[in-house]
């Protein structure tokens, strides 16, 4: 066979070739656009393009037949472009391909500009265009060899059993290196369901670029690869002879690239569908509520689950308004609920109490978020964990309680015997009070009614203590001198851990104050010595004591310590001690390793929280048969005034009560009397009520008082807490004394007591009441 053009050979031939053809390309036609009758003229080349006879040719064309040429591809991008050329743009520049007879395509560069008349209107648009189709072939030819692993040439000539190819033809094929090739050689790598890579009979027509993707397996490795061909026929304007010549380059890691994607694409509407399925099956089975609502309420889904919890149907329940179904009470917060959803789009959590068929109310704690205009919930049904929650909390309470009246029946026992002694103590000196003034030595009596105050006012003292005790809440936090308060313990703790016991007392002189609630400190420091006491069950030594501690940075890291100044009260036992794992566990609530009636596990679990309240901390020292130490780390109090824990009315300065006024309330008539004389006494003007009521009234008029002292049970609308709150609308700052007994006392005391009120435990001594009333009025 004849060879081929020799030009032809080699890619950097094809390169050359390609060159040669572009510097030759040159103007095509120009074009002048008259805009206001929208005819089209043009030069002799314009004529050539357009197919145009003399006479058209200076008639002009219309603007549809302007673009009648451009490819259909390309043809609303340049329309656009004119488009914006004539809106104002001004100058126009554009590469397009233009389709000529025979469906020859050219590419080419339009260039052009617009020219406007006086009011800015486009009047003209001139400009020419240039082929620049081999450009175009260049570009993309070194695109393919800057992208691929090389590019291979080859030329065919209509008719021939032989390719004419490039060696690294040859090598993308996987062949021996040759200049030409038969087609049968180069279709036998060929997968067997692609065509053919060259055409042997019938040449592809002469248009644009023709391109195929193929399969090869190439016979050195038996890999298979991917190819591109990319050909154009060319006539031969001399011989007339077809020529199909182009490139084939190696596509198969582009293809690799596509097929991946491709997969994963797949993979994931799989994965969506598992994950819809999922759903599917969460919906149906889940035990939680789910439900769909629109904002305003409207139920649009709901999931079996729902249907049980509820009872209504599915068909009953969707188009219902979920709200129908909320408790009246529970309504304006699930509407707010929602509102706060629609406003803000995130997660919100809540409770509220819903309907059911049976005409029954269930606890329902929702999670309920909300995307575009549908609100998403899921709920569970808390009702039963409700139930419990408030029985535990009711069980805690009384076990708490019954821990308390523990330790009271702990010191009533040592204390019943003494009590004895007193009571025989007075009937005795009544007796023999009696018997003298039957006598006629009425001179002698002061001795036996001495004898007998003095019994009653330590039998009281001893009620007081008891009742203390005994009382549910807590008091004030008040400046506390913890040496006098243990002092005033040493003899009960004496008797409740009996004689077998001794009790050691080590106090630090210089102790400083600290700020606490002493009816709870007392209490604390019994249950340690009550533990102390059962650790050493034939007996032993117990050591009280107070000390002064000054934490350092360590401390405060390791022990939490908030503030640097500290009063420690200590308890130590040279007892049993505590496993290791007893002593991680001896603070819990109900932790006990006593038989059953003789703990009940809260002793150091208060004493805990009795601390950490007051801003402080206990720590336990203990090792198996080592003994116990027991440390309450309390805040040091720098204030200086110290009030001492039940007071001595000696150590009340007297005040005078000179132009205050003083409300008493108090149902109690005794009670009454007794608080409006020494009031009175003192020089207060007192006025009285006797319920709540009647209270209101005497304040309603602007009746102006300076202190309000009431008790907390009061008969009628009002209890003592409310009568506080309404006088304190009028005079926000007004002090209020409590006078309460224990049972009562819940109401007014705790955290919730205000600034400004204070409370005095039943029963109580005219210097209680004479101290109190006294530094309630100096801080006026
Ligand atoms: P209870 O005294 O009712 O058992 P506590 O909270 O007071 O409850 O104490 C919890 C547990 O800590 C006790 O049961 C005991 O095992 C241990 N414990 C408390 N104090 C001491 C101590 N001083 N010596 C030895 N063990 C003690
Ligand atoms: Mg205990």
């Amino acid at each position: 066979m004849t060879p081929p053009g020799q030009e032809s050979r080699g890619e950097q031939a094809a390169l050359d070739r390609l060159h040669a053809r572009l510097s030759s390309s040159g103007v095509m036609a120009s074009w002048d656009w008259d805009i206001p009758s929208g005819r089209i003229r043009g030069d002799a080349g314009f004529a050539t393009l357009y197919s145009l006879n003399q006479e058209q040719a200076e008639q002009g064309i219309a603007a549809a037949e302007f673009f009648a040429i451009i490819h259909p591809q390309d043809q609303p991008r340049i329309r656009l472009g004119v488009g914006g050329l004539l809106r104002g743009a001004d100058v126009f520049s554009k590469e397009f391909r233009v389709v000529l007879g025979g469906g020859r395509i050219r590419w080419v560069h339009a260039r052009g500009r617009c020219t406007r008349d006086k009011v800015d209107r486009a009047e003209r648009f001139i400009g020419t265009l240039v082929d620049i189709t081999e450009q175009k072939r260049v570009e993309e030819k070194l695109r393919i060899a800057q992208s691929a692993g090389g590019i291979g040439t080859f030329e065919y000539v209509q008719g021939f059993a032989t390719v004419s190819v490039s060696a690294h033809f040859c090598r993308l094929l996987g062949l021996q290196p040759a200049q030409e090739l038969p087609l049968r050689t180069i279709n036998r790598v060929l997968h067997p369901r692609d065509a053919p890579l060259i055409f042997p009979s019938s040449m592809p027509p002469v248009s644009d670029i023709s391109q195929a993707e193929f399969r090869v397996r190439r016979p050195d490795t038996g890999e298979e690869r991917w190819l591109m061909r990319r050909g154009e026929t060319v006539e031969d304007t001399d011989t007339g002879e077809l020529r199909f010549s182009g490139v084939i380059y190696d596509i198969t890691e582009g293809k690799r690239v596509e097929e991946q994607l491709r997969r994963l694409n797949e993979t994931l509407e799989e994965r969506v569908a598992e994950r819809t399925a999922d759903r599917n099956r969460l919906w149906h089975l889940a035990a939680d509520i789910m439900l769909m609502a629109r904002f305003d309420g409207t139920i649009t889904a709901v999931n079996p689950a729902c249907v049980g919890a509820f009872g209504w149907p599915e068909e009953a329940l969707v188009g219902r308004n979920l709200f129908d179904l909320v408790h009246p009470d529970d309504r304006a917060s699930a509407q707010g609920e929602f509102a706060e959803l629609e406003q803000t789009e995130t997660l919100r959590r809540f409770e509220n109490r819903q309907g059911t068929r049976d005409g029954t109310w269930h606890w329902i704690s929702w999670s309920v978020t909300s995307s575009r205009d549908l609100i998403y919930a899921v709920g569970r049904d808390v009702t039963v964990e409700k139930a419990q929650a408030e029985a535990l909390q009711l069980t805690e309470e009384q076990l708490r309680q019954s821990q308390k009246m523990e330790a009271v029946g702990q010191l009533t026992g040592g204390l019943a015997h003494d009590f004895n002694n007193l009571l025989t103590g007075i009937t005795v000196s009544l007796e023999l009070l009696k018997t003298r003034i039957g006598q006629g030595r009425a001179a002698e009596a002061g001795r036996y009614i001495g004898a007998a105050q003095s019994a009653a006012s330590r039998a009281a003292s001893l009620t007081h203590r008891l009742l203390a005790f005994a009382r549910r809440q807590t008091l004030d936090a008040v400046p506390t001198d913890a040496n006098t308060l243990v002092m005033g313990m040493h003899e009960l703790i004496q008797r409740t851990v009996g004689p077998e016991i001794a009790v050691d007392i080590a106090l630090d002189k210089d102790l400083w104050l600290t700020c606490c609630d002493p009816n709870q400190l007392e209490n604390a420091l019994l249950n340690l010595c009550i533990n102390a006491r059962d650790a050493m069950p034939s007996g032993g030594r117990l050591t009280i004591g107070t000390a002064n501690f000054v934490a350092d940075a360590l401390h405060q890291k390791t022990f939490d310590f908030q503030a640097t100044h500290y009063v420690v009260i200590s308890v130590a036992d040279i007892g049993t001690g505590m496993s290791p794992e007893v002593l991680t566990r001896a603070f819990d609530p109900f932790f006990t390793t006593k038989p059953i009636g003789q703990g009940t596990g809260l002793g150091l679990s208060m004493i805990y929280g009795f601390a950490r309240q007051s801003a402080g901390q206990v720590r336990i020292d203990s090792q198996l048969g080592a003994g116990t130490s027991v440390r309450i780390f309390l805040p040091r109090y720098s204030g200086h005034v110290a009030v001492s824990a039940p007071s001595s009315a000696s150590a009340v300065a007297y005040h005078s009560g000179q132009e205050r006024t003083v409300l008493v309330v108090d149902d109690e008539v005794s009670v009454r009397m007794m608080v409006v004389e020494v009031l009175s006494e003192l020089g207060y003007e007192v006025l009285e009520a006797a319920d709540g009521a009647a209270a209101l009234k005497i304040l309603e008029p602007d009746g102006q008082i300076d202190l309000l002292i009431s008790d907390v049970g009061l008969p009628g609308t009002h209890n003592g807490r409310q009568v506080a709150d309404a006088a304190r609308v009028r005079r926000a700052d007004l002090p209020v004394l409590f006078i309460t007994g224990y049972d009562q006392s819940a109401a007014v005391t705790g955290s919730s007591l205000e600034s400004g009120m204070h409370v005095l435990p039943k029963p109580f001594g005219i210097a209680d009441l004479v101290a109190k009333v006294g530094s309630i009025m100096a801080r006026q």
